[in-house]
């Protein structure tokens, strides 16, 4: 068989990608594929679709409207994250947005918008934030896509928190992020982000008496909530990740 030359055009799709699978696609893949990037039948994409790897699909029908690709082999297997969720407050729609494109990149498996005593920014679109996942495993090369989870308040989430997971509370402590993890588990964790007011005293005073939330301190400075989600993935990923 010829190996098909794989293109820089990469394409998340719903569908089940498998041997023989053709993928009809949307209106709006359409334009991209055929009006943008000016691909014409025959021209081979990498799609994927979260579950099933990535895999070179040729076009087979290139319309304005629509058209059709076929799934001819896979590339590469699918690759999870570890199962690390974050956990955010939201915060101005662009930082908001930010934080969803960086932990996608940065290897979550799950993100969450949670809704804390100070959170000021309670309209979530969720369907947003997930396109945004989306096209940042699109850009970074992933063949997952983390689910972006409803907003939840923060009472909730820990009333019905798994057992099995730790949680890193990301807060002015004493004790730095890296110290804490170094003597962790890998495993089922989450990352707690507080929203730019910071977390409440009741809150502290609640999150400080559960067993699996260990507080963490980011350094001397006080990061704003973005730099904080970022930062705390990286020290997360270095010492229990996938880096
Ligand atoms: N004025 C707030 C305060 O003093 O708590 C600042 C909150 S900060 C803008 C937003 C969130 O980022 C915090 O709730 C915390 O989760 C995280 N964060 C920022 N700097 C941090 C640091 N140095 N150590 C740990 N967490 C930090």
């Amino acid at each position: 068989m010829v190996r098909l030359m794989a293109s820089k055009v990469r394409l998340y799709v719903d569908q089940p990608l498998g041997e023989g699978q053709t993928v009809p696609l949307a209106k709006e893949q359409a334009h991209y594929l055929f009006g943008v990037m000016r691909l014409q039948t025959g021209a081979v994409i990498s799609l994927f679709n979260g579950r099933d790897g990535e895999w070179d699909g040729e076009v087979i029908e290139a319309g304005k409207r629509g058209g059709v690709l076929a799934c001819r082999e896979q590339s590469r297997p699918l690759q999870m994250p570890p199962d690390l969720w974050l956990l955010f407050a939201p915060i101005k729609k662009a930082r908001t947005d930010f934080i969803v494109e960086k932990a996608a990149e940065m290897g979550a498996a799950r993100i969450v918008p949670v809704l804390t005593d100070f959170t000021n920014s309670e309209r979530v679109r969720v369907d947003r934030l997930q396109a945004h996942a989306i096209e940042a495993a699109e850009q970074c090369g992933g063949t997952y896509v983390p689910e972006v989870g409803e907003p939840v308040k923060l009472e909730r989430l820990l009333a019905d928190w798994p057992e099995d997971r730790q949680m890193m509370f990301c807060d002015e402590a004493l004790v730095g992020a890296g110290e804490v993890l170094r003597g962790a588990m890998a495993g089922k964790w989450a990352i707690l982000i507080g929203p730019e007011g910071g977390f409440s005293e009741a809150e502290r005073a609640r999150l400080g008496k559960l067993p699996f939330a260990h507080a963490v301190s980011l350094g001397p400075r006080i990061l704003r909530a973005d730099t904080a989600a970022v930062a705390a993935m990286t020290v997360w990923q270095q010492v229990l990740g996938d880096w």
